[in-house]
């Protein structure tokens, strides 16, 4: 959506036509998904409609299968199931990353990933409606499993995933009147022998060390072995039922530009220039998780962020217009400013310019910072309101779990 917003008018003015295909007619912010899941953010408000965005841009609602380059061809499947081939002069791929799903036995069947919209708001409603199950259960077993949440994965999304579940659940608790803190069981899994990889290990330990005192168990050098029948087991040997497992054990990027023949390294992104060209390639442009941008601040590979996606989208575009227009491109350069994690409402770490902040000022500032990158004026207003209503009121605890089954009860009504 970056790249297409900085096109978008100059192109129209020359009378080119831009085509954006997307699967969904809209982007999500992904660094607000942990904020939906606890409820402090309402989930239409992280994502922003492309075509109210983009107005000179056209929207094609499907998903592009292959690019056939040297014919210049995007085989597209369409919204409505159709394949149509999408003739192009210049190409833009920006399709992001996917869950890296590892072979464990079960897990497939039981686990759900947490990168879109839908994931957090189902994981909101499957606390809640677990607690619901828990509180009317007379089989200590069903009760155990119901209140048992396993976060497979260490890294951002985990964490920040499992300290806003756990900060609502332990909010929840007190409309729960026959459920008490010590029912609750989070469990994260780590194969490294840390979490938070990103930020520095001392700051990491005191993630740990935090959620260790709010009665998480931080499983470290600890891998799922399988997950079959609901029974987590461990590679350290433990085995526990639990009815959720969150699994947010890496990103892979997506396969597009390895299937469409597109140079790739051995991670499967597509290789680029400092420019963001694809190397090789006349015409073809990358950017974002799914593409391997040279990092000239460090010599190394820009790491698959929010930060630098929508920075090398914006510079793409710049880009994309100079070489249309005949003048030379400027190489992608962005000095990471640090790194921010939210853990829940007033708690948050962040490592910013070389200082080191904890508590109610890194919350603050992972939540300025967001809002300030969050597209559109109009989005930016509706998350600051539902951050002040929530200063208001007290947590919202109501749980919409039929949104996953909404014809169950008309079918009840057939069957009756
Ligand atoms: C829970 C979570 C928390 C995060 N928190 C942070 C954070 O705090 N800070 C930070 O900097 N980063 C964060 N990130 C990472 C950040 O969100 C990603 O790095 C960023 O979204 C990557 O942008 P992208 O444009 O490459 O991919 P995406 O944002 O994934 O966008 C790719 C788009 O391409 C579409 N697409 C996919 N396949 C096709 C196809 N075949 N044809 C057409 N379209 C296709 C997708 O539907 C999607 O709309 C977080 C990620 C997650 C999951």
């Amino acid at each position: 959506m970056y790249a297409a917003l900085g096109l978008e008018r100059r192109l129209a003015a020359r009378g080119d036509e831009l085509v954006l295909v997307s699967p969904e007619s809209f982007m999500q912010y992904q660094p607000f998904l942990p904020e939906v899941a606890s409820g402090n953010i309402e989930p239409r408000h992280v994502v922003v409609s492309l075509r109210q965005v983009l107005r000179r841009t056209r929207l094609l609602v499907g998903e592009v299968e292959l690019l056939d380059h040297p014919a210049r061809v995007a085989r597209v499947r369409t919204a409505d199931g159709a394949l149509r081939d999408l003739p192009y002069d210049v190409v833009v791929l920006g399709p992001g990353s996917r869950s890296r799903v590892l072979p464990v036995p079960g897990l497939r069947e039981r686990g759900v990933g947490f990168k879109t919209v839908a994931e957090a708001i189902y994981l909101r409603n499957r606390l809640l409606s677990r607690m619901d199950v828990a509180a009317s259960a007379a089989d200590p077993e069903v009760r155990r499993a119901a209140l048992t949440f396993v976060f497979v994965g260490g890294g951002y999304a985990g964490v920040e995933a499992l300290a806003e579940l756990e900060d609502l659940g332990r909010a929840a608790l007190r409309f729960y009147p026959g459920l008490g803190p010590g029912d609750l069981r989070f469990v994260l899994v780590e194969a490294g022998d840390r979490i938070l990889g990103e930020l520095s290990p001392a700051l990491a330990e005191h993630v740990r060390r935090l959620l260790e005192a709010r009665g998480v168990e931080v499983a470290l050098g600890t891998r799922l072995a399988s997950a079959e029948g609901g029974v987590i087991r461990l590679s350290d040997g433990r085995g526990f039922r639990a009815d959720t497992l969150v699994w947010t054990a890496g990103v892979r990027p997506h396969p597009l530009a390895a299937r469409s023949g597109f140079p790739v390294d051995d991670a499967g992104r597509v290789l680029v220039d400092e420019f963001l060209r694809v190397r090789g390639l006349e015409g073809a442009w990358a950017a974002g998780d799914a593409a391997a941008v040279p990092d000239l601040t460090t010599g190394g590979l820009c790491p698959p962020t929010a930060q630098h996606a929508l920075r090398q989208a914006r510079r793409l575009a710049r880009n994309v217009l100079a070489a249309l227009e005949g003048r030379p491109p400027t190489p992608f350069r962005y000095r990471n400013l640090g790194q921010l994690a939210s853990l829940g409402r007033y708690r948050g770490v962040a490592e910013v310019l070389g200082l080191r902040l904890r508590g109610f000022p890194a919350w603050w500032l992972h939540r300025s910072y967001h809002l300030l990158m969050m597209p559109t004026l109009n989005r930016k207003v509706r998350i600051a309101l539902d951050w002040t209503v929530g200063l208001l009121f007290p947590r919202d605890v109501v749980q919409l779990g039929s949104l996953h089954h909404p014809r169950e009860a008309f079918e009840r009504a057939a069957e009756e």
